[in-house]
């Protein structure tokens, strides 16, 4: 039920919108989800009963609205067939801004609780993206409860959000401080300069080549790990691609000669280029991997 509340809030303002435009009949349809999904709402059955066809739909709607609120004034109105107290038949937007009339709450002091739920919301009915303000929606974020349209609404497990509040919410998951950062690089920095050297300097032959593609993987996981754990195990937003370029920047500086061996020496040298090449690849992508 709370995961689908902010929808059937926006649902409900939808068909309201939908009734006032004069599409009477998509209203009532709106309804008819609204209540299959939760039949618990006052509103939504006050809405299909005004805006049913079907005699026999009408009563039940009326019906319901009234076992759940048994003191409501326009479902005993729309039950006794009287015309509907409040919400005039039709529906223009301005004949919901009219105060109650004044009459009937004397009448009935019990009522003053809950009055007509209709026409309270009737005032923010159009809602415009507070980022595209030429774009009407219904949409409304679930943290700041600003109206967004569909493009900037993000889709999350317990409502749409706007694309601040989903930053926000990413920045308290980001809890890097500029000193992390730092440490980060550095720590990455010789860890991967270290490792280049071993790849760059050491072995050679064909099973180098085999040797350094089954161990780069891991080594770009231990040069992550090792950063995680010296920056306290918090996350940054940048973090990952920082290490990840640190493992690249720590082969290429030691196998900078071999670049300038193949200026040098033409497209033979190529092939000892290739070590190197296959290490920074598949350590980088471990790297930034585990550190995500
Ligand atoms: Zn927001
Ligand atoms: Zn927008």
């Amino acid at each position: 039920m709370n995961m689908s509340e902010p929808r059937l809030r926006t649902l409900l303002r939808q068909a309201e919108k939908t009734k006032n435009a004069g599409k009477r009949a998509a209203a009532a349809q709106l309804y008819r989800e609204i209540v299959a999904e939760e039949p618990d709402l006052v509103d939504a059955w006050l809405g299909l009963g005004e805006l049913s066809t079907d005699a026999a739909e009408k009563e039940r709607a009326y019906r319901q609205a009234l076992a759940l609120d048994p003191e409501n004034v326009v479902a005993q109105a729309g039950l006794a067939g009287e015309p509907l107290p409040e919400v005039a038949e039709t529906s223009e937007p301005e004949t919901a801004v009219s105060p109650p009339p004044p009459a009937m709450t004397q009448q009935a002091p019990a009522v003053q609780k809950k009055p007509a739920p209709l026409a309270e919301k009737e005032d923010d009915f159009i809602l415009y993206c507070y980022r595209h303000p030429e774009r009407d929606t219904s949409l409304r974020c679930y943290s700041c409860n600003k109206p967004i349209c569909i493009d900037c609404a993000n889709k999350t497990p317990v409502g749409y959000i706007c694309p601040e509040c989903l930053y926000n919410l990413e920045e308290k998951f980001f809890s890097a401080t500029k000193i992390d950062y730092l440490l980060a690089s550095v720590v990455s920095f010789i860890l991967s300069l270290l490792a280049g050297f071993v790849v760059v300097n050491f072995g050679g032959g064909f099973f180098w080549v085999l040797i350094v593609l089954f161990v780069a993987g891991g080594v770009g996981a231990f040069v992550a790990k090792l950063t995680y754990r010296v920056i306290g195990g918090r996350r940054g937003r940048y973090i990952p691609h920082i290490v990840a370029t640190m493992v690249i920047v720590g082969v290429v500086i030691p196998a900078f000669p071999m670049l300038i061996g193949i200026l040098l020496g033409g497209l033979g040298a190529l092939f000892s280029l290739l070590v190197p090449g296959i290490y920074a690849f598949v350590a980088s992508s471990s790297a930034f991997y585990w550190m995500r």
